[in-house]
């Protein structure tokens, strides 16, 4: 029953696959809201780019999320105040408006079926001690213009502290906005290519080369990385600049009372709501759990949200569970620009903090301005080339973390025994170390559980059946396919000749 309401509800085109070499102008690899956001801002102003994407369009977290499009970011203008000043925090709340009102402008103008509806945001604090923080919050969005209002409860049956109502927000479908968007794409000169993922790249004077894993070279003049974690570094350090978070939403039918809002708390455990309305039937979804990737796995997570669910709303029954990863910056702040201060050719945007609907399209605004005239009012705020302010607490915690999952992997001593059926875990075989899933039939599956990306030790989610690693979340499937980046490389069986290739993709 993990499945996405979003890509049940949309099944999506088909595209190509990438069976020849190509040269083009621009390349996109990835196919969710950047990636495709970009190419039909490139299309309308004439440009023909081509997206490249490792799975289907709309199948990575742009088909997994809670659909609210919204500058409410959780509490983020008082620590970017704090951070960068009024005038970059004004910026951000600029930005996330324009993306917006474009977002709304593009479903207007395309009249595109996929649910949208206005919904004013609200933040409240579910406990006392939240409730300054709120209040803070507020005082900051007040004082660089936003459209906002400070109130004591809010129109829910939940106890509030004290809440903050965004009047600006909407909430839609996120799949059937990107399906229809893609379809543009092509309608306008655009190419797409799906099951086309890349392994890596080479540079050459001006042209850069990718290569795909299928052994195919796609020659271009400029790339886009907007593949969600960046699968080309440049020695830009993203890999020790991202924290990849996992996080859970379940859905279940409710016609009780809510208004036409969305909802999220200043507390933890986080719980963020809203109602989808398709026409046939209301849901209610509940999303949250937030735990770093391959940390917290074995807790029940959708339980908890459902419980929550049942508490506030009454819903005992869920139709949909389904579960993706965001990546956060050092400094809260999403990195969206040239891919490092020297290279000019390569654009890259990521570190969403799961609020890429409205920070994706910024991203699509940015980076098509970027590739057409070099400039863009929003990007000294989000480039990725700002020093300041990343050497942070979070960033130091963050490496550490990463240390010590490396030696504890290494170190950790496995089982002499199989799996249960329907169970994975690490055991060893020959002398060595593998990750073995043993499925409902009794047939095994055992793959080399160091991670293809910087080596370090994958462990079982027993949540989505993956091998996921602790470090900077890459996802394997069962027989090693990647599921997420930043790997390039899958993991090889047990059998194969010889270990994981490890490809950190940094030069
Ligand atoms: C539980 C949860 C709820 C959320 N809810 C919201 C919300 O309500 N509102 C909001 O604003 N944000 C939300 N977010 C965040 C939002 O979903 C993401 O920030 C956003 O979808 C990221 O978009 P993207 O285009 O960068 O990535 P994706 O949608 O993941 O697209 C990246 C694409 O790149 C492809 N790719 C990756 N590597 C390669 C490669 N090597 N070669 C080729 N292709 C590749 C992938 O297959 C994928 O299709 C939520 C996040 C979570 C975790």
């Amino acid at each position: 029953m993990n499945k996405s309401l979003w890509i049940s509800s949309s099944e999506g085109n088909k595209y190509r696959v990438l069976d020849e070499d190509k040269r083009v102008e621009c390349l996109i690899v990835g196919g969710g809201i950047v990636g495709i956001t970009t190419a039909y801002l490139l299309c309308k102003e004439g440009y023909k780019p081509v997206v490249v994407d490792a799975d289907y369009i709309g199948y990575g977290a742009t088909g997994r999320n809670t659909g609210k499009i919204t500058p409410q970011n959780g509490i983020k203008y008082s620590d970017i105040y704090k951070r960068y000043g009024a005038e970059n925090a004004k910026k951000y709340y600029e930005a996330n408006n324009e993306a917006l009102k474009l977002i709304e402008k593009i479903i207007d103008e395309n009249k595109i079926d996929c649910d949208y509806e206005r919904a004013p945001a609200y933040i409240y604090a579910e406990n006392k001690s939240d409730s300054k923080k709120v209040l803070k919050e507020f005082d900051i969005c007040k004082e660089i213009g936003i459209n906002c209002e400070f109130i004591m409860d809010i129109p829910l049956p939940i106890e509030s502290y004290g809440a903050i109502k965004f009047n600006v927000g909407a909430q839609f479908n996120p799949k059937k906005y990107i399906d229809y968007l893609a379809r543009k794409v092509e309608e306008l000169g655009g190419e797409i290519y799906e099951k086309a993922p890349m392994k890596s790249i080479d540079k050459y004077k001006d042209i850069i080369t990718v290569h795909s894993l299928g052994g195919y070279e796609i020659k271009t003049d400029k790339l886009i990385i907007a593949s969600h974690y960046p699968f080309y570094d440049g020695l830009s350090f993203y890999f020790a600049r991202l924290r990849p978070e996992r996080s859970y939403v379940v859905a279940g039918e409710y016609n009780g009372e809510f208004p036409q809002a969305t909802f999220i708390n200043a507390s933890t455990p986080k719980r963020s709501l809203r109602i989808y309305n398709d026409g046939e039937r209301r849901l209610l979804l509940v999303a949250g759990e937030s735990h770093k990737v391959a940390h917290k796995e074995d807790e029940d997570h959708y339980g908890a949200l459902e419980e929550y669910g049942k508490e506030k709303f009454g819903v005992e029954k869920y139709q949909y569970r389904w579960s993706t990863q965001d990546y956060i910056t050092s400094d809260n702040v999403p990195y969206i620009g040239y891919l490092n201060s020297v290279t000019k050719n390569i654009l890259v945007a990521t570190g969403f903090g799961k609020w890429g609907m409205s920070n994706g399209t910024v991203a699509g605004i940015i980076l098509s301005q970027l590739y057409i005239n070099g400039k863009s009012k929003y990007l000294s705020t989000f480039t990725p080339s700002r020093s300041e302010g990343y050497l942070t607490g979070e960033f130091l915690k963050e490496n550490t973390d990463v240390g010590i999952q490396y030696i504890m992997g290494k170190v950790k001593i496995a089982s002499k025994d199989m799996p249960d059926r329907d169970k994975g875990k690490i055991v060893s075989i020959d002398k060595s170390k593998f990750g073995v899933y043993r499925d409902a039939e009794d047939i095994f599956h055992i793959v080399d559980t160091t991670c293809t990306h910087m080596g370090c030790e994958l462990k079982w989610n027993p949540l989505e059946k993956s091998w996921d690693c602790p470090c900077h979340g890459s996802r394997f499937g069962i027989d090693g396919e990647i599921l997420e980046g930043p790997a390039t490389v899958p993991l090889k069986q047990y059998g194969s000749e010889t270990y994981n290739e490890i490809n950190p993709n940094l030069i």
